[in-house]
């Protein structure tokens, strides 16, 4: 998947339409203690075991973001573009 470098777009802040530049947001740090990495580490230290080769679940998209500064305030906004997808987001040149 494909989004332009420089889009003009609605800024909130300055409430008008300005050629905002386009980039990808950093990922956050995972948190140690959250649900979903205790049920991780659970699994590794072994314990219930599973039958190889067999998945019950598949595997769901990730809805892609892009973080839109606007040149005049320099304030950023988040946008997320399109459903889901399992493309990987890339900035045209
Ligand atoms: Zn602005």
């Amino acid at each position: 998947m494909k989004f332009p470098k420089e889009t003009n777009t609605y800024c909130p802040y300055c409430r008008k339409h300005t050629v905002h530049k386009v980039k990808i947001p950093s990922k956050g740090r995972a948190r140690k203690m959250s649900i979903g990495n205790r049920k991780h580490e659970k699994s590794l230290k072994g314990h219930g075991g599973k039958r190889a080769g067999e998945k019950t679940v598949k595997k769901q998209g990730k809805r892609q973001r892009v973080m839109l500064i606007c040149p005049e305030c320099n304030k950023k906004h988040e946008r997320t573009i399109s459903g889901r997808t399992k493309k990987k987001l890339e900035i045209q040149r």
